[in-house]
């Protein structure tokens, strides 16, 4: 088959082409650039991200490496409140700091080992008949065929204009300056702080060991480097609770707000993912993880259909399934960058009461550190997530929520333990006659699991007879809580075509 022509190898990029290569397909990654980036950009890996890394055989690596975070703290004149995520239902309950640019080198040698590879200086230029037309590192243009095109090509994406996808979009007036710098660590820096002053707020987050990100949300006055001193005064006057000394700037940037939403994410042959797809206020740190997201959705979908085990249709479950998240999530990043934006400025002290306020309530901490670490990301709406009947009063997890994580009897994690780039089906009794009918049909595409234990029943407030059909990317696809091995058959011949029809055809 042709291959899948990636275009950019940002972190979108890179994950969507180990992916395809773990699954088999074959893959063409180009990047207009000279080689990996050196920008340290996003910082905050969240913990769904690191799940899904897990799944990819690589999160070791980032573990080793990152700064493991588990609460944020927030500041105001000596009164202290603190956001933790150490109660997260997640193998992983912290956010792991690491510059961005460590990531992408992570990945692109991940990749490397999986024999993939990124082929810089060719840019795409346009698409023709479904094929990419890119020009060379010696000028030369080149046609490339495709089975699929992936836009992985950030913000100004070529392909999504190529593809003639309109957008929405709005900028706003509010921006952030961005610094990293190197600090004299007079104290313990790896907590994230905001902090709020008589002049307003700002925000400092850890690189490494001695390196800092400070964030101030301010307008852009000039973009000429500020001086150690300046950054200092700025920090103090922004109420930064610790005397720290700037030892060197590293970078600093504006960072405007902007909302950029493009109206689908597929076009006959063309995918939009990352930041070519949606691109919103830096607050929370969503960009890249969301995009990690985006890549993981489409992969196992583009390897079914082209192994002919499922039809084209489910390709149109990417759109579906993923637009949603990327517009709630503009929404709300907007929303809050709007209200800090004005409140930071009048009345910090207002907002920082306001703030420990709602964090006060142990419900509303829970439901945002699932959100800030997407781990509340499900599909409830999509057509290929499914129940006999809708059934509420069963607490277990329901079609298009995350599979949750169980430590099971031996001490182990159900998620390292069920790591497979195939769908799962998740069965507690092994007494069912169609195990075996099923594997046969389907263990291309599937692997039986039979948990008894414990555990495993409470979380999933599963009985002997009931069953999870888990999706690759760890969304539960369909549950049953009293099998019907008929009513089974008529879901997974909605998402696959099985093998013995793909015989005789
Ligand atoms: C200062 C800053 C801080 C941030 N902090 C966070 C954070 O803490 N957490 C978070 O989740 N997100 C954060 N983000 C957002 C995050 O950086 C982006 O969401 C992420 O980089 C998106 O990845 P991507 O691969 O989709 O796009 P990009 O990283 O933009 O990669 C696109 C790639 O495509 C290549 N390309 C472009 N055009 C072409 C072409 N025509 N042909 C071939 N190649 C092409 C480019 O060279 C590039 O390598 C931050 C962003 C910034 C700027």
């Amino acid at each position: 088959m042709d291959p899948v022509v990636i275009v950019g190898a940002g972190p979108t990029g890179l994950v969507l082409a180990i992916e395809c290569v773990r699954r088999g397909l074959p893959i063409r990654l180009i990047d207009e650039k000279r080689g990996p980036s050196t920008h340290s950009k996003a910082l905050a890996i969240h913990a769904r991200s690191l799940e899904l890394l897990e799944k990819t055989g690589v999160v070791s690596s980032f573990l080793e490496e990152g700064i493991r975070v588990e609460e944020i703290v927030l500041d105001c004149k000596g009164n202290e409140e603190s956001l933790s995520f150490k109660k997260l239902d997640s193998p992983f309950p912290f956010v792991l700091f690491l510059p961005q640019s460590r990531t992408e080198e992570l990945l692109l040698s991940y990749l490397q080992e999986l024999g993939g590879e990124v082929e810089w200086e060719k840019s795409l230029l346009d698409i023709i008949d479904g094929k990419a037309l890119v020009s060379t590192p010696s000028g030369e243009k080149k046609v490339l065929e495709a089975s699929w095109i992936a836009g992985c090509d950030g913000g100004g994406s070529r392909v999504r204009e190529a593809a003639k996808i309109p957008v929405k979009k709005s900028r706003y007036t509010q921006s952030f300056l961005l610094i990293d710098a190197v600090v004299d660590k007079g104290g313990d820096f790896d907590a994230p702080h905001l902090f709020f002053g008589s002049k307003g707020m700002g925000l400092t987050f850890p690189i490494d060991q001695e390196k800092l990100r400070l964030v101030f949300p301010q307008p852009q006055t000039s973009a000429e480097a500020l001086t150690n001193e300046e950054i200092e005064t700025l920090l103090q006057a922004r109420g930064y609770p610790k005397k720290i000394q700037i030892k060197e700037v590293l970078w600093h940037s504006y960072f405007h707000h902007k909302r950029m939403l493009a109206t689908t994410f597929q076009k006959e042959n063309i995918f939009l993912l990352g930041d070519a797809a949606h691109l919103h206020s830096p607050l929370g740190g969503q960009g890249m993880n969301t995009s990690i997201q985006d890549a993981w959705n489409l992969a196992w979908k583009l390897a079914l259909v082209a192994k002919g085990a499922s039809p084209p249709t489910l390709l149109e479950s990417y759109t579906e399934e993923r637009l949603p998240i990327a517009l709630a999530l503009l929404k709300k990043t907007s929303l809050l960058t709007r209200v800090i934006f004005s409140l930071q400025k009048i009345a910090p002290s207002l907002l920082f009461r306001s703030l420990a306020f709602f964090l006060h309530s142990k419900k509303r901490r829970k439901k945002l550190t699932h959100v800030v670490s997407e781990l509340a990301i499900h599909y409830p709406d999509s057509s290929i997530t499914s129940e006999p009947k809708r059934n509420e009063d069963w607490n277990g997890p329901k079609p298009g929520e995350r599979a949750p994580d169980v430590v099971l009897d031996n001490g182990k994690h159900f998620f390292s333990e069920s790591i497979t780039p195939k769908h799962l089906l998740l069965l507690f009794s092994d007494k069912h006659d169609f195990i075996k009918a099923i594997e046969e049909e389907y263990g291309e595409v599937m692997e039986v699991k039979v948990f008894q234990d414990q555990n495993f029943r409470e979380k999933y407030a599963a009985g002997p007879d009931s069953l999870f059909l888990i999706r690759p990317d760890g969304y539960i696809g369909y549950r049953s809580q009293k099998v019907k091995i008929e009513e089974v058959i008529s879901y997974l011949l909605k998402i696959f075509t099985p093998i013995s029809q793909r015989r005789k055809s």
